[in-house]
């Protein structure tokens, strides 16, 4: 299937916006008041998968917006994309769009169960299905688990992966989730991946169009 035109697309993807909005599948399971976060990225050839909003991206209505919206936007800047060069030409998708709140630990966001996980799915292979994208860059364990299978961090970070997403083919640049929750950047082999994946990231946004070559920011 060829791509749609992309002037069928900005209304095609305006409608997807307005269902996923209107989306309470979940409200038996949610905060009250959940409400789905949305993308608001204008033709995207690119896609980010993030994990679920957190609080500040429920408040703010906007992706990636709080302290791991910072760390993921600096790392865009460094692969040669601003931040909001990133929102306009980026659709950013998560695995679940609405925040799950807080951990019954009291540390850090509940995880979204498996149901509203199978709930939200549909979404994101529509999104794929709509865009086809060029590039999807999944951030953190449980996107990649969605995009690339339950693979160890240190063996998906760092490498461009073929894969097949909603039924398409596409590449994949993967990312830790830039909380850094999990510690898992401390390691120095780590941050080594890390840049190698940045260093991707500006290979790829000049594949598809969004950069020119050999901008990428020093670090
Ligand atoms: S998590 Fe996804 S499926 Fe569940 S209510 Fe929110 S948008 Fe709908």
């Amino acid at each position: 299937m060829s791509p749609l035109p992309i002037l069928d697309l900005a209304p095609a993807l305006e409608a997807h916006r307005r269902a996923l909005a209107a989306c309470r599948r979940c409200a038996a399971t949610l905060p009250a008041g959940a409400r789905p976060v949305v993308s608001h990225a204008v033709a995207p050839r690119v896609m980010i998968v993030g994990q679920a909003p957190g609080p500040s991206e429920a408040t703010g209505g906007r992706p990636f917006v709080g302290r791991s919206g910072r760390t993921l936007f600096r790392w865009l800047a460094e692969a040669g994309l601003g931040e909001e060069e990133a929102r306009a030409a980026i659709l950013i998708a998560a695995v679940t769009r609405c925040y799950p709140g807080p951990s019954p630990s009291g540390r850090g966001d509940r995880v979204a169960t498996p149901a509203e996980r199978g709930a939200c799915a549909p979404w994101l292979d529509r999104e794929l299905a709509l865009l086809r994208p060029a590039l999807v860059i999944p951030i953190g364990r449980l996107a990649i688990d969605r995009l690339l299978g339950p693979l160890p961090l240190a063996a998906v970070v760092g490498r461009v992966h073929p894969v097949v997403a909603g039924g398409v083919e596409t590449r994949a640049v993967p990312l830790p989730h830039p909380s850094g929750a999990s510690g898992w950047l401390n390691a120095p082999a780590h941050r080594a991946l890390l840049d190698d994946a940045i260093t991707h990231l500006a290979d790829e946004f000049a594949r598809v169009g969004l950069i020119d070559g050999g901008r990428r920011a020093a670090a």
